[in-house]
């Protein structure tokens, strides 16, 4: 068997590899508009995007290299780029991926559905290709070559022609990669309290991110640093849930944590019943308490 995965990513192309080493006897990294990333696979297949193209428009030539590896499964990163190359590629390829991978199985994935209140079992298509987010495969140690294949960027006949381009506000934040996070939930009334859970992930060593309102709600945090079914599947050693109900479509996104510490006012909140130590308290007091204690 010979794994086909696209990321372009470094910390998610090492997991996808060393994931898809677990499942296959050789592994071929394709990475597409960024930097090649060595090391991780038996071969790295590099397409640069030449300036006036854009990332997606480089199906035919990633097409070509899965052909050319003569691969027999794919595994894509659940990021913007490699998702809609993964869906144009498996469309010519004539099967279909199957998105949010929570486990997979030879050819047979667990996804969640109905917010993630239920799991259920996908049988990959005649050539299986799934979509896996970050620590699906987390604890396998990736391995690999520094051989890397430049391939050339092959423009469809109906190219998007890229006008100009503006960089996004660039989120200095790493959830995927933290040991440690302290999640700030509607419980924070006042935007200025967010220092007294800065202040205690500074003691742990701990990322800063937040449930849904506070990012889409009210804008007190980037997109990228909301936890749940709709933002990011985080597994850290340690999950600080401060001012957080415990709603199903949070909880799925943090309940792969080692240890969940819950802060909550209300002894009746949800989190209660799904954290490893609850304090009942208000978080004003209970934060700083515990940053002291630390
Ligand atoms: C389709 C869909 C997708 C969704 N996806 C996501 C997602 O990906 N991620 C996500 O987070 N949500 C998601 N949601 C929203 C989700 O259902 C909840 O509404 C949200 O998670 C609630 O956020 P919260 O716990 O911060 O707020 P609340 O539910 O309002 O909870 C606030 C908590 O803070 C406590 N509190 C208040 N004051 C204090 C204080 N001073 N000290 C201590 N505790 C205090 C309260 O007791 C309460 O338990 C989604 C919803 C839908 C419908």
């Amino acid at each position: 068997m010979k794994a086909f995965v696209i990321a372009e990513n470094e910390g998610a192309a090492r997991e996808l590899c060393a994931g898809a080493r677990t499942v296959a006897d050789s592994v071929v990294l394709c990475v597409v508009g960024a930097p090649a990333i060595t090391g991780v696979a038996d071969v790295c297949v590099h397409i640069d995007v030449p300036a006036g193209n854009i990332a997606d428009d480089a199906y035919l030539s990633v097409k070509s290299a899965f052909d050319a590896q003569g691969a027999d499964c794919i595994i894509a990163e659940n990021a913007l780029r490699p998702l809609s190359l993964v869906g144009r590629l498996t469309a010519a390829l004539g099967t279909a991926a199957i998105a949010g991978a929570t486990e997979i199985n030879g050819t047979q994935a667990s996804t969640m559905y109905f917010g993630g209140n239920g799991v259920r079992t996908a049988n990959a298509e005649a050539i299986p290709a799934f979509i896996v987010g970050s620590g699906v495969f987390d604890g396998s140690a990736a391995t690999g070559t520094d051989t890397v294949e430049e391939l050339a960027f092959q423009a469809p006949a109906n190219a998007v022609i890229k006008q100009g381009e503006e960089a996004l506000p660039k989120a200095d934040i790493n959830l995927a990669a933290a040991d440690a996070i302290v999640a700030c939930g509607r419980g924070f009334s006042d935007e200025a309290d967010l220092q007294l859970a800065r202040d205690l992930a500074a003691k742990l060593g701990a990322e800063v991110g937040c449930s849904r309102p506070l990012a889409e709600g009210v804008d007190w945090f980037p997109k990228e640093a909301y936890i749940g079914v709709s933002g990011a599947v985080v597994s850290p050693k340690t999950y600080v849930a401060c001012g957080i109900s415990g709603q199903m479509q949070h909880m799925v996104g943090c309940n792969g944590s080692e240890v969940v510490i819950a802060v909550n006012k209300d002894k009746n909140a949800p989190i209660f019943k799904q954290c490893d130590y609850g304090f009942v308290g208000d978080l004003k007091e209970a934060l700083p308490a515990l940053t002291a204690a630390l």
